[in-house]
């Protein structure tokens, strides 16, 4: 979890804490927190902005973990 200093925004993440800020050290100030909402993240349920498609990501690792462990389960049937 992330929290903003400059802006107080909590983020899910570190990548989309990055992508809200634009950072620029030509010019002053340097950091400026953008809307995260116009950069199409989302609030979610713990107040916390972040990448949509970061949900959708672990909803498919989450998958993938659940086939990988189904899979040993038909192994250990077969070995028996
Ligand atoms: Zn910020």
């Amino acid at each position: 979890m992330c929290k903003c200093a400059r802006c107080g925004r909590m983020f899910s993440g570190l990548a989309p804490f990055d992508r809200h800020q634009d950072v620029d050290y030509r010019r002053r100030p340097p950091v400026l927190c953008l809307d995260p909402a116009g950069l199409g993240m989302v609030l979610n349920r713990h107040g916390r902005w972040g990448c949509p498609m970061d949900d959708a990501r672990r909803a498919q690792l989450e998958a993938m973990r659940q086939a990988a462990r189904a899979g040993e389960d038909c192994q250990a049937a077969r070995m028996m």
